[in-house]
């Protein structure tokens, strides 16, 4: 079985207002699912647009991350107030965990992403992280969100960082995707491996435009917001597990073994990796292209302000053995990594992590 899209999508200035007709025909009382404080207005906004619906709503903030113990203590609310569905507002953790807790109550999900942080909004998978944030592992759930309601004007609120985490995100999908699962004779796996190439041109494209432009009247910003939003949900809906993710996703996971301070976007730590698996590409798979991609990634990375190394991420590979607890959960017995067309060793991530860490200090 294989979910490929949210039931219905609202998408455009004012989504959310034309959505409300359809919710109110779903569900009588939905819980309001959130996290920051940065987003506590939009989230009373939806509060208050419903109980004027007439619906009874409810409202339940993530306290750490989309964590087992968030996800049994909003489960807990549900059933005690017969909640029939969760509306999952907020950025990727949150709407993660929405689908995970809607999933498990086998009641339906609506999500509304406040940025374009991630697809999270799109698909039927959800990332499952300890309270500190690291990643433990991703759950394939069975169907993607009842609604997805992805409304411009409340994406334009979002902080650009926002965004430019959401263009690193969607643009590993055509990297990691290509390689995994260009040999795969199955003819909808090819079609999105090429979907998710023109949603890396439109990026290298309209991105930069997209992030330092205006939001109105600029076609670059809603190109761009819709393909981290939409088109990248899509390419993971048509291509299923078979489009898998690859170095890229493996290397963040690891990364976030490592508990920093400063927490860092899915996608910026995401885009390290990216970088990192394309020098792992030109190593071990003799990919003469690889570089010319680094190089061209790099540049719409710096003008992003994305970090491009994992010391940018707070975190030094030379210290606390970090690098080698890094290369260990690169390497572990379930990882991504081994989606690669060629072998990888424990030994070949230190190597590549190393080598790109110490010139990157040098230069
Ligand atoms: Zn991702």
């Amino acid at each position: 079985m294989q979910s490929i899209s949210p039931e219905t999508i609202f998408r455009g200035n004012y989504a959310w207002e034309k959505s409300l007709p359809h919710i109110t025909k779903l569900t009588k009382s939905p819980l309001i699912l959130g996290r920051g404080i940065n987003t506590n207005n939009l989230r009373n906004k939806i509060f208050i647009d419903l109980k004027n619906q007439n619906l009874k709503v409810n409202s339940s903030n993530l306290q750490f991350d989309c964590c087992y113990e968030d996800i049994s203590r909003v489960k807990d609310i549900i059933l005690r107030n017969n909640h029939d569905s969760v509306i999952a507002a907020g950025g990727g953790k949150v709407l993660d965990s929405g689908k995970y807790i809607a999933d498990c109550l086998n009641i339906p999900c609506i999500s509304v992403p406040l940025s374009a942080s991630t697809c999270a909004g799109w698909t039927a998978l959800s990332n499952i992280y300890t309270k500190e944030g690291q990643f433990i592992k991703d759950v394939a759930l069975r169907s993607c969100p009842k609604i997805l309601v992805y409304d411009h004007k409340f994406i334009q609120t979002a902080p650009s960082r926002t965004l430019a985490s959401g263009i690193a995100d969607a643009l590993a999908k055509w990297y990691e995707s290509s390689i995994t699962s260009s040999t795969i004779e199955d003819g909808l796996v090819q079609q999105a491996i090429q979907i998710s190439r023109v949603l890396r041109d439109q990026l290298l494209i309209d991105g930069e435009k997209a992030f330092k432009g205006e939001f109105e009247n600029n076609p670059s910003w809603r190109n761009t917001i819709e393909a981290c939003g939409l088109t990248a949900g899509l390419v993971g809906g048509i291509g299923g597990e078979k489009c898998r993710t690859a170095a890229a996703h493996a290397i963040h996971n690891a990364i976030t073994q490592i508990i920093t301070p400063n927490k860092f976007l899915h996608g910026e730590i995401v885009g390290v990796g990216l970088l990192l698996q394309l020098k792992l590409e030109e190593m071990k798979n003799n990919n003469k292209l690889a570089d010319q991609s680094i190089r061209q990634l790099l540049v719409l990375m710096k003008e992003l302000n994305l970090p491009t190394t994992i010391g940018q991420l707070g975190i030094n590979v030379f210290e606390n053995d970090n690098l080698e607890k890094i290369a260990e959960f690169t390497c572990r017995d379930t990882s991504e990594i081994y989606f690669l067309p060629f072998e990888i060793h424990k030994r070949d991530i230190v190597e590549v992590i190393a080598n790109f860490e110490q010139h990157k200090i040098k230069t």
